[in-house]
């Protein structure tokens, strides 16, 4: 079993109270690893702490090119550390060691791209109808920052936060998962081996209704970046608008994979595979409703079992294992209970549903990969996120119904569609009401495109240039030119 610290003004920090959370190994079933049960007390020293890097000229005089280049340095050393730190994701949230490698070399990219970005950001000087001043705008850091983010890409989701916020100049406090927090603990390290100014970049570990909302309710903290399940970031929405924060929600989704008649069957297959059972289905993204056009259903669904049956199941740091368990207890636990659900609302389970216990993966938390046809989209298994290996096929017969059905959800996170007709896909991506759209692809993200949710999966955007102005403020400066003060009591 080992220990780990939070991370307050620089310094090693244990929960005031003393109490620890046991984080447990999903491939194991067995704790692994302790980090400390933050408390108000902490939340409130991980604030001051930021706001005093605020006031600190170590921090708050660096230029930007000078930030940009800090934001540089810490992505050499995350790919120093991309392997340990993978490591420590996959024991901690059991997806692959493939899949959090993969996240970890590419995180760097983040940095260098925000990094140069810190020195381009540009206020405007106006020529305004007040001919006697000088008008221009600057813009500033927010402040204080909270980033909260869950366990299933941890150093990912953080990094669409902390890169901009940090190339913006704000001191930011990281909550991550009470599921997933070691490789935050010695992440947030290389920002102080850098060169980063104690108090810049805080980490407080715990629950989300202990330390997590005490963080929100600060009145020091100026914008709360949240990503996580529907249920917090309606929390968080409320608790930050007491103080009127600024906020931007990463939320859930239930996005609609849709392949036509047309499409090349071999490749959507693994398309649809890339939706749903990469990462066991834990990925906000997931493509949970596979819409398929009635010509080719059944020849699909078949393709489909067949490329799924040969998937390998297993221990997330092996090579060659395609599919890892699900993260927690309480979720192994939900998926498998949807599995009853669909099939008591009339949907039928064409592959999988069941726990796996094969070779190798007894200990751990595995579900078989499910599909399940039939699925009206009306029933829970199509309306609800699952957040696991479970896929939910719904016929449609001509595109006008793919569209309805697929923009029938309180969601609108991001979509597929699978075609070889350029026109119609075209009219599928203006159709579509998600904040992603991915032709003839899926799961595909990029530091320098706009990432976030249309409708209840969020709202702001992470990601690509404008995301720095969320992390910013706008002044403006009126200069007057002129000598004489005209008429007080009128607006001029
Ligand atoms: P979660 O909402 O349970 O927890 C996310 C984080 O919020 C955790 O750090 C938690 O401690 C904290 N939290 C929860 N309630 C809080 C409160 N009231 N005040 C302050 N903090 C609070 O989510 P999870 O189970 O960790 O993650 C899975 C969810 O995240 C899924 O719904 C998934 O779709 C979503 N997600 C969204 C994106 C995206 O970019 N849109 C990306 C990944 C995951």
């Amino acid at each position: 079993m080992l220990d780990f610290q939070m991370v307050v003004g620089g310094q090693d920090r244990a929960a005031e109270n003393g109490e620890w959370i046991e984080s447990t190994n999903p491939f194991t079933g067995r704790p692994w690893a302790r980090i400390p049960r933050g408390t108000r007390a902490d939340a409130n020293a991980a604030v001051e702490a930021a706001a005093a890097a605020m006031e600190d000229p170590a921090w708050i005089a660096l230029s930007a090119s000078q930030r940009g280049a800090l934001l540089r340095k810490v992505g050499d050393l995350i790919l120093a550390n991309a392997e340990r730190l993978a490591d420590l994701e996959v024991q901690d949230n059991g997806k692959l060691k493939a899949e959090m490698l993969g996240q970890l070399r590419y995180l760097p990219q983040h940095y260098y791209y925000f990094g140069g970005l810190a020195d381009k950001v540009e206020g405007a000087v106006i020529p305004s109808d007040k001919t006697g001043m000088f008008v221009h705008t600057v813009h500033e850091p927010l402040g204080v920052v909270v980033a909260i983010t869950p366990w299933n890409s941890p150093l990912l989701l953080t990094t669409w936060k902390l890169a901009p916020a940090l190339a913006a100049g704000n001191a930011v406090v990281i909550k991550p998962s009470e599921h997933a927090s070691v490789s935050m603990v010695e992440f947030v390290k290389l920002f102080h081996e850098a060169g980063f100014p104690p108090g810049v970049v805080n980490v407080v570990t715990g629950y989300g209704n202990e330390c997590g909302v005490a963080l929100v309710e600060h009145p020091k903290v100026a914008k709360v970046a949240f990503t996580g399940g529907d249920a917090g970031g309606r929390a968080v929405y409320q608790s930050a608008a007491k103080s009127l924060k600024h906020v931007t929600l990463e939320l859930g989704g239930k996005s609609p994979n849709i392949i036509c008649e047309d499409a090349d069957i071999e490749q959507a297959v693994k398309g649809a595979v890339s939706g749903i059972f990469a990462a066991t289905g834990q990925t906000c993204m997931a493509g949970s409703r596979l819409l398929v056009h009635e010509a080719i259903h059944d020849r699909f669904v078949e393709s489909l079992r067949r490329f799924v049956s040969a998937a390998k199941m297993g221990d997330p740091m092996a090579d060659d294992t395609q599919i890892g368990p699900v993260a927690t207890l309480p979720q192994f636990e939900k998926v498998l209970s949807y599995v009853d659900i669909a099939q008591g609302e009339g949907a039928t389970l064409a592959h999988g549903g069941r726990a796996y216990s094969g070779p190798g993966c007894e200990e751990g938390w595995f579900i078989e990969p499910t599909i399940l046809t039939n699925v009206d989209n009306s029933m829970r298994v199509a309306r609800e996120e699952i957040f696991g290996p479970v896929l939910s096929v719904i016929r449609f017969e001509d595109d006008d119904e793919a569209i309805r059905i697929a923009n029938d959800t309180p969601y609108g996170l991001a979509a597929g569609v699978w075609t070889n007709d350029l026109s119609r896909a075209f009219c599928y991506t203006r159709a579509l009401k998600t904040g992603t759209i991915w032709v003839n692809a899926y799961r595909v993200v990029s530091y320098a495109v706009p990432f976030g949710g249309y409708k209840q999966s969020g709202i702001g955007r992470e990601n690509g240039q404008e995301m720095i102005k969320e992390y910013l403020q706008t002044k403006s400066v009126y200069f007057n030119l002129e000598k004489e003060v005209p008429n007080p009591f009128v607006l001029r």
